[in-house]
């Protein structure tokens, strides 16, 4: 079998024209969704990341801000811009970039964000509200995912899905949102005994390691659903998925590309809280 792919890319685009079409009626109504962005420091990678949140929002109509703060800013003086955006009603949607240095505590960082304006959906009130099905800003890789399967046709209820990583931005989440669409499923990671014997059981495996070309085809049931989430650089520094691409789509039914799968959908649905969030605050008032 020759696995169909999914394109990442042509679905974002596709979110996002539906994304700037309900800005564009917010904006009738006297709102223009507005996203803040902070970033700390001048890693190089981030730097990549929020050009691209920044470009994405004006984009699609939306007000963007980028603040940033210099390497040593104390974890005090962070906290501080974080409650000052907090309380800007221009604002929908607070980003803290991460990583952030040493001296800051991501958890406090991501605890300051009010739970009302966390486009992420990091927040421990976002992420109890999604695991109890309540109303709540999912996390953007987790989500796009889901809405990557929803667009690709492909019926969650019922089928075995294993997910291999268990982070709390990716791994941990997108197996919650699986669960709460009716699948069954599974969590793999470092200490998991007989790696394979768990992925061959996956009618659709989420691969969220960050180890380049991890899942071969011995790791994949003849046609499952693969989604590779990972985004790595190999020996020869080119951009490589979790999945050994050539071998795995030999095999698989669908499988997503690495780039243009999993990648552009996490901005999409970033775009996509930041909308929702400020339809929401129109509802409050
Ligand atoms: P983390 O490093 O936080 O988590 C990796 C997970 O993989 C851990 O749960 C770890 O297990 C597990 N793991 C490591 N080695 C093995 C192994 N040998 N066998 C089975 N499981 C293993 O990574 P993230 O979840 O943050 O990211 C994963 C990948 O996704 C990365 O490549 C990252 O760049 C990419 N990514 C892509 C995004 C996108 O927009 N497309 C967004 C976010 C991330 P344990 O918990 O036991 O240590």
């Amino acid at each position: 079998m020759t696995a169909q792919i999914i394109n990442g890319k042509e679905i974002a685009a596709k979110k996002k024209l539906e994304i700037a079409e309900e800005v564009a009626r917010l904006k009738t109504q006297g709102i223009t969704p507005g996203l803040a962005v902070i970033l700390v420091g001048r890693d190089h990678a981030s730097q990549t990341y929020v050009n691209n949140k920044e470009k994405t929002c004006k984009e699609l109509g939306m007000y963007s801000l980028l603040i940033e703060m210099d390497e040593k800013v104390s974890e005090e003086e962070l906290l501080g811009k974080i409650d000052e955006l907090n309380r800007d009603s221009a604002i929908h949607g607070i980003l803290v970039q991460l990583p952030l240095p040493k001296h800051i505590d991501e958890k406090k960082v991501i605890e300051t964000i009010s739970p009302l304006k966390d486009v992420d959906g990091f927040h421990p009130i976002n992420i109890g509200r999604m695991m109890t099905g309540q109303n709540a800003f999912l996390p953007c890789t987790p989500y796009g995912i889901m809405v990557l399967l929803e667009e690709t046709g492909i019926s969650i209820a019922g089928k075995n899905v294993v997910v291999v990583g268990r982070s709390n931005i990716v791994g941990k989440p997108v197996g919650q949102l699986f669960l709460n669409q009716h699948a069954t499923v599974t969590y793999c990671h470092s200490r998991t005994k007989d790696l394979s014997l768990h992925t061959n059981q996956a009618d659709i495996l989420v691969a969220a390691v960050g180890i380049p070309n991890f899942i071969k085809a011995e790791h994949v049931k003849e046609g499952a659903v693969v989604i590779d989430v990972g985004i790595n650089r190999n020996e020869a520094g080119k951009l490589c998925g979790d999945v050994a691409f050539d071998e795995v789509s030999e095999k698989a039914g669908f499988i997503t590309p690495v780039p243009k799968g999993v990648g552009p959908m996490t901005i999409t649905m970033l775009m996509y809280n930041t909308l929702k969030s400020a339809a929401e605050s129109l509802d409050r008032d």
